[in-house]
């Protein structure tokens, strides 16, 4: 299993993860260009993936569909609910319904080698997800954009080998910064985003020694850095062997293949 994130921030979100049989796109929150440069980085093309997964309809998470569904006909997998929240948004042009596959928290399916799970999160969207997936005895997760979690969502994500994991913002650079308190506040709140605190405690009540690598995205521009971020992340964790990187918010990040 393959996993890097082609863009990853509160401006876009785009993440590959595949094996050599079976490949996908979580989220297209980025122009279709940057994502046909990111995979050709990685040697692949859009064509070369068999489909790709919404988590949220929010804008830095579909940016890119409309144009990229248009161009490659790739189905696309959301939530019920999701998927009707896509087709509401605005800019997403005309597209092609057939296309649009719906799925269900907590019932995995299988396409190719790979099994997929959705689960839900908390956050202020229609139907959010995250996603696992499983090949083999291999696991990766992927959850970002959620404010808080449970016992449900540390069952779900537990044990994964590869894990991608909102570090959204320092909350100290949140209440002192610029955003008007409405933001604040819904940043903050339980459907907001994951603070580098909040997000260590998942890792730790998520990461076993098989872990082999976390990833740490969607950083806020405004209320976070990779720096902070980080050492954040791996003070709190009193693991100095855990393997840990911040995707990067604009390029493509490095490949974990295991
Ligand atoms: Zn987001
Ligand atoms: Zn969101």
């Amino acid at each position: 299993m393959k996993l890097t994130s082609i863009a990853s921030g509160s401006d876009g979100n785009c993440i590959f993860v595949g094996t050599q049989k079976t490949k996908f796109l979580v989220d297209c929150g980025i122009s279709a260009k940057r994502v046909e440069e990111g995979l050709k980085e990685l040697n692949l093309k859009v064509s070369d993936c068999d489909g790709i997964l919404i988590t949220h309809e929010h804008t830095d998470h579909v940016k890119g569909l409309g144009v990229l569904s248009r161009r490659y006909g790739l189905p696309v997998f959301a939530t019920g609910k999701t998927i009707d929240a896509v087709f509401a948004y605005k800019n997403l042009g005309k597209v092609d319904h057939g296309l649009f596959h719906s799925i269900e928290a907590d019932h995995p399916f299988q396409i190719g080698d790979i099994t997929i799970e959705a689960s839900k999160i908390w956050h202020d969207a229609a139907d959010p997800v995250c996603y696992s997936f499983r090949s083999g005895d291999v696991k990766a997760s992927i959850a970002t954009d959620f404010g808080d979690y449970d016992e449900y969502l540390v069952e779900k994500l537990y044990g994964s080998d590869i894990l991608f994991v909102e570090a959204n913002h320092d909350v100290n650079m949140l209440q002192v910064g610029p955003y008007p308190y409405y933001l604040k506040k819904r940043i903050l709140g339980r459907k907001g985003h994951l603070s580098n605190e909040r997000c260590a405690q998942l890792i730790s009540d998520i990461a076993t020694k098989g872990t082999k690598k976390v990833y740490l995205g969607h950083l806020s521009k405004e209320n976070n850095y990779e720096k902070l971020a980080y050492q954040t992340v791996r003070v709190s964790l009193h693991n100095e062997e855990l393997p840990l990187e911040v995707a990067k918010r604009d390029a493509v990040s490095s490949v974990t293949s295991i």
